[in-house]
């Protein structure tokens, strides 16, 4: 598992986007509950929202929680699954290009990546190590 800090990636359910996003960590409430994130699409900055219980609706459960962290969806399991699942060949990442969501990018710099959001001509892109958003179609 990697240390959750302030500054790092996470998947977080975003309240205004209303989708699982690449967040950054703004606040911690302990070193393994995150208080605040931002959105890396929306600059909103909300309380994090585990993104595996975002889509359910109710309580389950009235276990007692307290003192078993959330499961935190990592940049890089989150990475390893989408890369696992996608059947796409990757392309090299050139500003110039034109890419869609679901493509498998090669970047100089960040290595394989997977386009998880395409807004305008910018493309949110899962690397292993972080979530970037680039420029694409210039
Ligand atoms: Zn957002």
């Amino acid at each position: 598992m990697s240390q959750l800090t302030v500054g790092k990636d996470v998947l977080s359910y975003c309240t205004k986007c209303k989708l699982n996003l690449g967040h950054t960590i703004v606040a911690m409430k302990d070193d393994k509950h995150i208080a605040k994130v931002k959105c890396n699409t929306c600059n909103t900055i909300h309380a994090y929202k585990d993104p595996s219980t975002s889509s359910k609706q109710g309580k389950t459960r009235t276990k007692k929680t307290e003192g078993v962290p959330s499961k935190v969806i990592s940049v890089s399991d989150l990475w390893m699954e989408k890369m696992s699942k996608t059947k796409n060949k990757s392309t090299p990442y050139a500003m110039d290009g034109r890419f869609h969501q679901g493509d498998v990018i090669d970047h100089s710099k960040f290595g394989p990546g997977i386009v998880e959001k395409v807004v305008d001509d910018k493309i949110e892109v899962i690397f292993r190590h972080e979530i970037k958003t680039l420029v694409h179609n210039k």
